[in-house]
């Protein structure tokens, strides 16, 4: 047998010293990015071995936006379901489908707690605006202006079937409880196909953890307190991939004579949930559950939605309005309360 050349073997040993040295071993760099996207702040932290992801990020999530769930752009599926016919079926992208069907799970399980059809209530309660009149003041809206919208509302007028939608009675869409953990999912799925080795991504109230920390710790994801926003409740300390959101009466609301009419709105009356609650934080393994979770949460009050939230094996940190907070069993191994 012929020996192998000297010269050969000592290439061999440089090399491997060089790729210990630098590149086998690339330590992850951070990357960091603020940006707005779908009305809502998003923020990301990464860690990658590869090129910056965060740019496409953004990307990714405005897509989303404006080609599938906004209600608002009129080229986007759901905007164009809402001026479809009603009662005549339309085709479904796939993954709106198999959304629609997740989400509609959550509205039978939720005794209509959580209810995409609320469009026309919310249209009405200018969520997405400032509940002004043309004349500049706050319009609250009428009972009757409230029972009007709400007969153009309820889960149980969407029909899915064969992949396809039909909507009756001039229902109207609004999958803001859900956008932005969908958004989240779709940052997850991304993710696996890059070099990134950990994330730390929010879109709004909705938060997504991913891989792992270069120096191994577990992700801290902080919850605001409802009380005083500028400071926190306490921590979630997870390891991997998770799905974080909290919906709060604080996050957008308009205040008349003394009253908080707040973004999220019972269904059963049509005003804005009172169900005794400030917050709910739900964690699962799901962007778009944990988003539908916590509004449903939030109208159904903190026993019926832990109650709910277990059903999908979800954990939560419910806070009420006399400051109390409430945890779901595996939530007392994740949430730290922060010091006062
Ligand atoms: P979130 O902040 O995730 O709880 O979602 C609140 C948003 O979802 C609101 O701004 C509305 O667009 C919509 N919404 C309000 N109430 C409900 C409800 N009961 N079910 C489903 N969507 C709702
Ligand atoms: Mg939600």
């Amino acid at each position: 047998m012929k020996s192998v050349p000297k010269i050969f073997l000592k290439s061999i040993v440089l090399l491997l010293s060089l790729c210990i040295l630098t590149g086998c071993s690339r330590q992850p760099v951070s990357y960091s990015a603020t940006d707005i996207g779908m009305g809502t702040v998003i923020s990301q932290t990464l860690y990658t071995t590869g090129e910056d992801e965060t740019a496409n990020i953004i990307a990714l999530i405005r897509k989303l936006e404006e080609d599938e769930l906004s209600r608002r752009i009129s080229g986007s599926e759901v905007a164009g379901l809402n001026v479809s016919a009603p009662g005549v079926p339309v085709k479904l992208s796939e993954e709106l489908w198999e959304e629609l069907l997740l989400l509609q799970e959550v509205s039978l399980q939720s005794g209509g707690a959580f209810d995409i059809t609320l469009g026309s209530l919310i249209v009405l309660w200018n969520i997405d605006g400032q509940a002004l009149t043309d004349n500049g003041e706050i319009h609250i809206p009428t009972e009757e202006e409230i029972a009007g919208a709400l007969e153009r509302s309820g889960y149980e007028k969407i029909l899915l079937q064969d992949g396809c939608i039909t909507l009756k009675d001039g229902v109207q869409l609004d999958l803001g409880a859900a956008g932005k953990g969908i958004a989240c999912d779709r940052i997850g799925d991304y993710l696996k196909e890059t070099d990134v080795s950990g994330a730390v991504i929010s879109v709004g109230g909705s938060i997504v953890t991913y891989g792992k920390k270069p120096d191994g710790s577990p992700w801290q994801v902080g919850i605001v307190n409802p009380e005083d926003t500028s400071r926190l409740l306490g921590t979630l300390s997870l390891a991997g991939e998770w799905y974080i959101s909290t919906s709060g009466d604080y996050e957008r609301y308009i205040e008349v004579d003394g009253i908080r009419y707040h973004h999220i709105l019972d269904p059963a009356s049509g005003y804005p949930a009172e169900s005794g609650l400030r917050s709910v934080t739900v964690v699962c393994n799901s962007g778009i559950l944990s988003d539908a979770l916590s509004t449903a949460c939030f109208v159904l009050g903190w026993e019926e939605g832990m109650k709910l939230a277990a059903r999908f094996g979800a954990e939560t940190v419910f806070v009420d309005r006399e400051g109390n907070i409430h945890l779901s069993e595996g939530m007392k191994d994740i949430f730290k309360q922060a010091e006062e």
